[in-house]
């Protein structure tokens, strides 16, 4: 399996420090707001990562931040006269509902800064006790020119760095490239007590001491989207080889930008969806079909249009499984026949291209591609006459490979309407058996309003979306 390494600039061999095991942390999202459909875009990608890798059989070890105390935070608690804390709060609890949305695995563990203080506090004094970081009247800055390796992740030349800097207001810094580890209390602000007085962390801290107190002080996966590379994850580096003294991560994944109209879906250019709106119209699964038809590492544009081929790309899908689902219930008893085994044979090749496609630096355009070949391959060769052992069969390995991304085509989301359509369909039948032929064609009429296609068939009635 080969993953594209930030870190070396190259597609490199996965090797993880332990065998079978995968220790991985990924930059979570500062909870002052919904999460956008850019949030979305790591969420659902180190998900499929961790879950491919299960898959290949490594126990995961998933570790994914909450940023809890933040100035956009408190700046949102003195809008809304409440603690930064409430703020928090209820934006965590969003947050997890958007991935359960997602079907994003639940993470070992979600720490929070507000949490993690005494260890915060712990890895500050190492780094001064080292020589990486001084303080000057309450504030503690990481000294950037004390740590050689500082610009390896981004490429970028510290000096170059400080030329390209703009004058620094604040004087106290020794290197306009320093950063601040420690800030000292404002009115207003939440505050806890230190070695430097009582203040909050700076931004960088939190993840490097997460990832050491959850999986350790150096961890096979560092992921998040790549506007993180400079300066958080250099900074992170940083703090980490500084304190330990050993390499912090071993590979370094980044995806790419969710875009609109060419530019970088953020808060503050104000061009952002909420995944709360948007599910509104589009479900959730859909929404992640969507983020999976592209490579992670290529930027997307966020359109309608897209959006809504990734419906109807997954409605193939979905159709499909239907289908299928239905000949394991109405299709022939008994074993399986000779050409039913060799067919069965046959679709190895599917799961092949899949896994190919993932083992290349996780390709889930590819992987979908391989998914769409199968299908193509299950709607041709299960049908009326095949049995339920065959349509059993196919069923589990195109379902298992749908599963690995994450999409569960027989699940139907808890909104949709399909329990009304069976309950209509159902009622259907009782009309003909009546013989009741005008309210039979009046359910029908219904249905197909409904977009609803029904098909009478020798096993029963099939129905699908238009
Ligand atoms: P933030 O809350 O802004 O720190 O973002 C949380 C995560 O979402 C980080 O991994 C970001 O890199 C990622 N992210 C933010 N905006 C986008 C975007 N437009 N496209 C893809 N990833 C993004
Ligand atoms: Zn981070």
């Amino acid at each position: 399996m080969k993953l594209y390494n930030t870190l070396t600039r190259k597609k490199e061999e996965f090797v993880p420090l332990e065998e079978n095991k995968v220790k991985m942390y990924v930059c979570g999202p500062t909870v002052y707001d919904y999460i956008h459909i850019g949030n979305a875009r790591p969420y659902v990608i180190f998900d499929t990562i961790r879950r491919y890798l299960e898959y290949k059989g490594y126990e995961v070890k998933y570790i994914q931040n909450f940023t809890d105390v933040d100035d956009k935070i408190i700046k949102k608690a003195n809008e809304e006269n409440v603690s930064a804390k409430e703020i928090a709060d209820r934006y965590v609890l969003e947050a997890l509902k958007d991935a359960q949305g997602l079907n994003v695995e639940p993470a070992t563990k979600n720490p929070r800064v507000t949490e993690e203080m005494e260890h915060i506090i712990e890895m500050i004094e190492t780094l001064i006790k080292k020589g990486f970081a001084y303080e000057v009247d309450g504030t503690v800055y990481f000294d950037t020119k004390s740590f050689d390796g500082y610009g390896k992740l981004s490429g970028k030349n510290i000096d170059d760095l400080e030329a390209g800097a703009r004058i620094e207001v604040d004087q106290k810094k020794k290197s306009p490239m320093d950063f601040v580890l420690w800030k000292p209390y404002k009115p207003g602000e939440p505050k806890w007590e230190s070695p430097w007085g009582g203040g909050r962390p700076g931004w960088h801290i939190e993840c490097s001491v997460m990832a050491k107190t959850y999986l350790g002080d150096t961890i096979d996966i560092h992921a998040g989207g790549e506007d993180l590379i400079f300066p958080h994850h250099e900074n992170e580096i940083a703090q980490s080889e500084a304190a330990n003294g050993k390499q912090f991560s071993k590979y370094w994944l980044h995806n790419g930008f969710i875009n609109v109209d060419n530019e970088k879906m953020s808060k503050s250019k104000g061009n952002f969806f909420t995944l709360r709106e948007i599910a509104k119209e589009i479900p959730y699964d859909v929404i992640r079909f969507f983020i999976l038809n592209g490579h992670y590492r290529s930027p997307i544009n966020f359109s309608r249009d897209l959006m809504e081929a990734a419906g109807n790309g997954l409605d193939r899908i979905k159709n499909c499984v239907k289908d299928i689902n239905f000949i394991t219930l109405n299709g022939k008893d008994g074993k399986m026949s000779d050409s039913e085994k060799q067919l069965l044979g046959e679709c190895v090749k599917f799961k092949n291209q899949f896994e190919e496609s993932m083992d290349d630096d996780f390709n889930t355009a590819d992987a979908v591609s391989a998914i769409f070949e199968f299908v193509k391959f299950a709607n041709i060769n299960v049908n009326d006459n095949s049995t339920k052992k065959f349509a059993e069969a196919i069923l589990s390995k195109v379902i298992e490979l749908c599963i690995i991304l994450g999409i569960e085509p027989l699940k139907e989301d808890k909104d949709s309407d399909t329990e009304k359509i069976e309950t209509l369909i159902a009622k259907r039948q009782e009309a003909k058996k009546e013989k009741n032929w005008a309210e039979a064609d009046k359910i029908r009429d219904e249905l197909t309003n409904m977009g609803i296609i029904i098909e009478d068939t020798r096993a029963g009635v099939r129905w699908s979306r238009k």
